[in-house]
């Protein structure tokens, strides 16, 4: 395990204050709230002053950086039309308008996981913007919806005409979903289904980079008959990548997740005319840019930088950072409330005791890393130094908490704060 690689402090370009956050280590680098905190690295603001930057207007479709950006994703993801849109959020609500207002109108609904994004976290969009019930499914192996949970809870065919429902227009699947991955093989069934009955899937993919890199890792272990042994030397992840894209009709993606880009997010559909109806949800939400070509060579560069570079190596470190820090929290006596199958942990024993999470945001700080609540992302821009921090205070963490000198083991479990980093 290594430290990311240090960027080129010496740019043939631009002369940087010596305490410009866009050197390194990364202001970000022992933050492990969400992935969302990267702070933009060199690289990045190198492709601010590459000569092929245009700054065309987007809405004009005259920005080359913000198309090329685009073929480009829509090749990795073996997708044929794209647009960039704001916002993870914006780009799902984007995503759910269109495929509505193409399937006849209201009542509809949407069958999504009681977990999702858009359930959740996304202000109420669905209902308020759509005009859309959403149906969600609670499933019973505690991880992702199956073909089954779906099936029942979906209102097509004689009863999707039904006087008493809102008919089935689409199911939402989301990979990773909270940091655990939906198998390719139960997308597949749930796709294939839906082709049958006329229901579009949709994918809320924020983290898909992640879920490509730890389908990856579950067949490239399966093979080895052991882990991979150096970062980088994972096979098959642009293929995990395609198979995903392969078992929906639309895909939202995260730029700003995962590989660390600035800003954005990128809606990828198989129907051109999609796109289109999408451009004007886009117009609608406020979400035609204009000089987008600062944001997108950014996010073209953490593409190259974060995912393309070396197979991905940066990502693979996030994961196996997380293996080792849930061993770690294991071994210490905690739990874990899901199982750690990318880059993100929910450590059990801390929000299940009065002042738990406050003691461990507490001691997180003491060895200079900022934790939120139960939940721990690892980003691309921490450090080997931070992971032993967050390791030393897991270890103090346990050691006060078995001597009881705060809280209480007998208090009644708490629900886990709700705080909006996502
Ligand atoms: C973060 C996230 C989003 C929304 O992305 P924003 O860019 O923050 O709007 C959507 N879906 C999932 C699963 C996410 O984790």
């Amino acid at each position: 395990m290594s430290n990311p690689a240090p960027a080129n402090q010496t740019s043939a370009y631009l002369t940087l204050p010596t305490n410009s956050p866009f050197l390194t280590p990364s202001p970000s680098s022992h933050d492990f709230r969400s992935d969302t905190v990267t702070t933009p690295s060199l690289t990045q603001l190198h492709a601010l002053t590459s000569p092929t930057l245009s700054l065309g207007d987007d809405v004009y479709s005259e920005s080359t950086t913000t198309t090329n950006l685009t073929t480009r994703l829509c090749t990795l993801f073996n997708k044929p039309h794209g647009l960039f849109v704001t916002s993870g959020t914006q780009s799902n609500q984007i995503a759910l308008l269109t495929h509505l207002a193409r399937s006849g109108g209201p009542p509809h609904s949407i069958i999504a996981d009681s977990d999702s994004h858009i359930l959740n976290y996304e202000a109420g969009g669905t209902a308020t913007l759509g005009g859309c019930q959403i149906m969600p499914i609670t499933p019973q192996n505690g991880k992702w919806v199956t073909l089954e949970e779906v099936k029942r809870k979906a209102a097509v065919g004689a009863v999707g005409e039904d006087e008493h429902y809102a008919g089935t227009k689409v199911v939402c699947l989301e990979n990773t979903i909270n940091g655990v991955v939906m198998p390719v093989e139960e997308m597949r069934r749930i796709r294939e289904w839906a082709r049958e009955v006329g229901v579009k899937v949709h994918l809320d993919g924020a983290r898909l980079w992640n879920a490509a890199v730890a389908v990856a890792e579950e067949r490239d272990t399966a093979e080895r008959g052991k882990e991979y042994e150096v970062t980088g030397q994972l096979r098959g992840t642009v293929e995990a990548l395609r198979e995903l894209t392969a078992c929906v009709d639309t895909v939202s993606v995260c730029l700003s997740k995962g590989i660390g880009a600035p800003v954005g997010s990128v809606l990828l559909a198989d129907d051109e005319k999609f796109i289109a109806h999408a451009r004007r949800f886009r117009k609608m939400l406020g979400g035609g840019l204009r000089q987008t070509g600062v944001l997108t060579a950014m996010a073209d560069a953490a593409v190259t930088e974060v995912w393309e570079s070396n197979n991905a190596a940066l990502l693979q470190r996030t994961h196996r950072i997380a293996r080792r820090l849930s061993k770690k929290w294991v071994e210490l006596g905690g739990t874990l409330n899901k199982e750690v199958e990318s880059s993100m942990l929910w450590l059990g024993g801390i929000d299940d005791v009065d002042g738990g999470v406050e003691r461990w945001e507490a001691l997180a700080k003491e060895d200079g890393c900022k934790v939120a609540y139960s939940r721990v992302v690892v980003h691309w821009q921490i450090t080997d130094e931070a992971v032993k921090g967050l390791e030393r205070a897991m270890e103090r963490y346990w050691v006060e908490r078995k001597q009881g000198t705060w809280g209480s083991a007998e208090d009644e479990a708490k629900e886990a704060k709700k705080v909006g980093y996502r």
